[in-house]
């Protein structure tokens, strides 16, 4: 049970995005997430703002900005969505979605900074594959990252752990911090899968860490990874902040990938990174929310999660 209020973030333009019919990444998890969080005890729900054109200019560069607002413009005139790449559509509503997504998970991290806690934006559509310059995988903006640069902006701000547990590696993430020394990235997916980065036998960066598993691995398998490779990683690095890309797609129930996770492996994930930013952040931690794509999975782990990174003990 949830000990602390949990800060959300969220508003329903982030179900407004609805650019073709049956596609997984629908309205309908934003819903489902919500369902998740509204059984905790305490909740103290805020609205995802529209994220700000100086925030974006952090990580993406303007001439995708300027892509981006000739597609808006199209979509306005011509009423109709557009492809940014074979996975990722763009439609009337689309973009109120994505710069909220892109603004909730800056005010999570913002207020989990400025009042030493746990927060979480329910948004979409994710961002974990987006890149500087291009959208993919169902991703626009990278949330997190933009999330990362704003903290980063602030001068108490030195170093911040970005956190990737969805079941998909985050390739955006990782290509825009490769090489920092303020960032830390650090992912488990399931290798091989989409997008096909994150082979833990290529080492990317001294600032990045990933860890694949087969398909077919379950709990013992990405607990024993965090525990022997990800969670020392954060502990080492003693970050100011630990920012979560919170993908629920490993839970065996997900259609998307094989991974065999059950709602109380995300408990214990949450729970340990919520001692982690305890000993090294004065307990600030924000997550954003990412892939997650069978709906009772996704109102099953959320919570699960969340009840984890509010836990009092
Ligand atoms: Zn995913």
């Amino acid at each position: 049970m949830s000990a602390t209020p949990l800060i959300v973030f969220t508003d329903p333009a982030c179900a407004g995005h609805a650019p073709l019919p049956g596609h997984p990444e629908c309205p309908e998890r934003l819903r489902a997430a919500l369902d998740g969080l509204a059984q905790l005890d305490e909740l103290d729900v805020r609205e995802a703002e529209a994220v700000s054109g100086e925030c974006l200019a952090r990580i993406h560069p303007a001439p995708y900005l300027d892509e981006l607002a000739g597609v808006e413009q199209r979509i306005r005139s011509e009423q109709r969505s557009i492809s940014l790449d074979g996975d990722t559509h763009v439609g009337p509503g689309s973009f109120d979605a994505i710069r909220r997504a892109a603004g909730g998970a800056c005010q999570a991290a913002r207020t989990a900074l400025a009042d030493r806690v746990a927060t979480f934006a329910a948004v979409r559509p994710p961002g974990h594959h987006a890149e500087a310059a291009r959208a993919m995988g169902f991703c626009v903006y990278n949330n997190i990252a933009l999330a990362a640069a704003d903290a980063l902006h602030r001068p108490s701000v030195r170093r911040v752990a970005v956190c990737d547990f969805d079941v998909h590696h985050g390739n955006g993430t990782e290509a825009i911090f490769a090489g920092r020394d303020d960032v830390l990235f650090l992912s488990s997916h399931q290798h091989p899968l989409y997008p096909g980065t994150g082979d833990p036998m290529l080492g990317v960066a001294p600032n990045v860490v990933n860890v694949g598993l087969p398909p077919g691995s379950g709990s013992n398998q990405f607990r024993d990874a965090w525990l022997a490779e990800l969670l020392p990683a954060i502990d080492r690095f003693q970050p100011d902040l630990v920012l979560v890309s919170a993908g629920f797609d490993a839970h065996w129930r997900d259609p998307l990938a094989q991974l065999e996770l059950k709602d109380e492996d995300y408990f214990w994930l949450g729970h340990q990174l919520r001692d982690l930013a305890r000993s090294h952040c004065n307990g600030a931690l924000a997550a954003s929310l990412e892939g997650g794509y069978d709906l009772q999975a996704l109102t099953d782990s959320v919570l699960a999660f969340a009840e984890g990174i509010t836990s009092a003990h």
